[in-house]
């Protein structure tokens, strides 16, 4: 039976680095992700810098997004 890939330092690099590849992005903006009351930050070693966004009128819902990213449908989380 397969195992769960490894996530070591090593391995969560090149995921990230994949997944930043394969996900569009213009420019720099201060409304991030990270800060988007619609992300939800994932589970486990990818958790600190990858979220899934859960905005049904977003372009990335259903995706996983970087938490630098952003989009127009941003919506500030009043408690973060
Ligand atoms: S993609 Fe847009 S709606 Fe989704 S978490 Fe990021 S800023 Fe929020």
């Amino acid at each position: 039976m397969a195992q769960r890939i490894d996530t070591d330092a090593a391995a969560r690099s090149a995921i990230h680095k994949r997944w930043i590849e394969k996900t569009p992005r213009s420019e720099w903006h201060e409304d991030q992700c990270l800060f988007c009351r619609f992300y939800l930050p994932i589970e486990g070693p990818m958790g600190s810098d990858w979220g899934a966004c859960a905005n049904p009128v977003a372009p990335r819902d259903a995706q996983v997004t970087f938490e630098h990213d952003h989009c127009d449908a941003f919506e500030f989380n009043e408690g973060y």
